[in-house]
């Protein structure tokens, strides 16, 4: 006992100092002027061509730059291998950044010794008391929570709802399947892009069972020393069948999961051997017991093929981005506790969220409703609402407009408003959600939201048309300003046109005069610079034909700032 109490000191005074270590870090980066956003955030931005250079790295965090400006970004990490080839694809500048900083050096130094503190500790208290101290020490983030969550929190989703509903009866009455011999998943795989409600929906399925609910995360099994992993496995498989019935939630199973042909120096032996408890936890269960293991993942293919085989995590399940439906029902989940005005039309809201996911939307009514406390409104209105929606979209508002000169304004509402002129009338299955000539902080004039469907590929056509959307802002402005007065304001639409054309002319063998031939640089130049010619004369042809329509966009965009969907279609018919 004696002895214990020491450890427990210098378990106290490793802690302190780790917090040292932890707040030193967090003071140290803070000397050049960053912004943090969340990962989904990031994705949009990337998405709408904002994005103009990712520094990837080991480390916890990406950095990230935008067109027109200096200020450096932060989002999480997500570790994922194809990012990369991914941001390239999007024609955006990836460099990697894996050496250490003076700062990063210091910390690892400080981390080296704190860990090998830790170590040193763990090691003598295993010893002692026979593993149990340090063990469950470890793992008391997996301590079951009272879970008060149900499938009626779990908006849209439907077919996930019903492809567990018998897991949650399996849960509730094992012996019943047992009799016939049913051998019942004893793993399900949750997959899909974050914030679809993995998360939520595992907790839904303990709370509709009403076992308890241990959470971890994948990436607290593979930190330190070989065979920490394998341990804290076992203890918290120790605690779920303690506990009878449960539900095992594993959130970024690819930590421990991912393919092993597909790391580079040839595998990695505490995650190896962290699978591989796993796999034998899972294989110990008798069919009676009531404990199923929920994993989530946002991709199916990164992972080991031996986590997917028969009784192990057989069951598959795909979360995707809400559809229409559930977007709109999403959101009336979240608006409950939310006094909304009676002129907010959800469904409406619903149909400007294309691709937004579940904590999106939580996000956007929480924004407005912080929007509506700080202004004292009563009520959460339509301002609130858009403010909310343009925070989510491109980072919060620029404050101080005052300086921005009407001209350039002016410019801005007929460069936007040449976007959405073409997006409306050349691609009518495309949603054109927002249109707004407020300026964000990131140094963007104003944007143009326009997705195209979700489909499986695009025809020449269509991507004609892309090209033509994207190079309609400088066409307006050109059409409307004159030639010497065309703006930056298109660098980042030159930059994706040119991105489509090189594709098409290299990738998709499209152009009519090259076809399918092998082409020399020198002709792949040529025909990249003739097509280019080609569709901003067809730009420009546009903007001309329809400069009526484009002076009443315009107008408007002055006059309110942004426009929905629907406004822009009034304008348009
Ligand atoms: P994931 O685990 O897929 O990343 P989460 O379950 O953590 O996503 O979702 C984060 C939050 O987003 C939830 O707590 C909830 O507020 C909201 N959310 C996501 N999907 C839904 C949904 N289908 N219904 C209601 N809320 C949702
Ligand atoms: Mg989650
Ligand atoms: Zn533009």
């Amino acid at each position: 006992m004696e002895k214990f109490r020491r450890f427990y000191k210098i378990g106290i005074l490793c802690a302190i100092a780790a917090s040292v270590v932890v707040l030193f870090m967090f003071f140290a980066d803070d000397g050049a002027e960053t912004q943090f956003v969340t990962y989904s955030q990031f994705a949009i931005m990337a998405e709408s061509g904002d994005v103009a250079r990712v520094v990837l790295s080991d480390g916890p965090v990406v950095q990230f730059y935008v067109h027109n400006s200096d200020i450096a970004y932060e989002t999480s990490n997500p570790r994922n291998p194809a990012l990369k080839e991914n941001l390239l694809l999007m024609g955006i500048y990836v460099t990697e950044h894996n050496g250490l900083s003076a700062s990063g050096l210091m910390s690892g130094v400080f981390s080296i010794a704190i860990i090998g503190g830790m170590f040193f500790l763990i090691i003598r208290m295993i010893g002692r008391s026979g593993g149990k101290g340090a063990m469950a020490l470890n793992v008391a983030a997996a301590d079951a929570n009272g879970v008060n969550v149900g499938f009626d929190h779990v908006a849209g989703n439907d077919e996930a709802k019903e492809g567990v509903q018998d897991v949650v009866d399996f849960i509730k009455n094992p012996e019943k399947y047992a009799k016939y011999g049913a051998r019942m998943p004893r793993g399900v795989i949750f997959y899909g892009p974050p914030g679809t409600g993995k998360t939520l929906m595992a907790k839904a399925i303990a709370g509709e069972a009403g076992v308890p609910f241990f959470a971890v995360s994948g990436s607290d099994f593979v930190q330190m020393y070989v065979g920490v992993g394998a341990s804290r496995v076992r203890e918290l498989f120790k605690k779920a069948r303690a506990a009878g019935r449960a539900v095992i939630f594993i959130d970024e199973i690819d930590a421990v999961g991912k393919t092993r042909s597909g790391s580079v120096q040839g595998g990695n032996d505490e995650r190896d051997q962290t699978l591989n408890a796993l796999l034998t936890e899972m294989s110990g269960f008798g069919s009676g017991e009531g404990i199923v293991v929920i994993a989530a993942t946002n991709r199916l293919d990164t992972l080991d093929e031996a986590l997917l085989r028969p009784g192990r995590f057989d069951r598959q399940v795909e979360i995707g981005l809400p559809d229409l439906n559930g977007r709109k029902s999403i959101l009336e989940t979240h608006r409950k506790n939310k006094p909304l005005a009676d002129n907010i039309n959800l469904e409406e809201l619903a149909r400007q969220t294309v691709y937004f996911s579940g904590a999106m939307l939580e996000n956007l009514l929480n924004e407005a409703a912080i929007q509506a406390a700080k202004s004292g409104a009563g009520k959460i209105g339509q301002k609130e609402i858009d403010t909310a929606y343009y925070t989510i979209i491109a980072g919060s508002e620029k404050k101080d407009r005052s300086r921005i000169k009407e001209q350039e304004r002016r410019i801005t509402a007929y460069h936007e408003g040449g976007h959405a002129l073409a997006a409306k009338l050349l691609s009518p299955e495309n949603t054109v959600p927002k249109i707004t000539i407020i300026p964000s902080t990131k140094g963007a004039a104003g944007f143009c939201v326009n997705v195209p469907p979700d489909k499986m590929y695009f025809t020449k056509t269509e991507l004609e048309n892309q090209v033509i959307t994207l190079l309609a802002g400088r066409a307006a402005e050109e059409a409307v300003f004159g030639a010497e007065n065309i703006t930056t304001g298109a660098s980042n639409d030159i930059q994706r046109a040119n991105h489509i054309i090189r594709e098409y002319v290299t990738k998709f063998g499209m152009s009519e005069t090259a076809g399918l031939a092998e082409l020399s640089e020198d002709e792949k130049r040529r025909e990249h610079h003739g097509l280019m010619k080609s569709l901003y004369g067809r730009a420009l042809e546009l903007v001309a034909r329809h400069r009526h329509t484009l002076d009443k966009i315009a107008e408007a965009l002055l006059d309110k700032e942004s426009l929905c969907e629907k406004e822009l279609d009034e304008l348009i018919a």
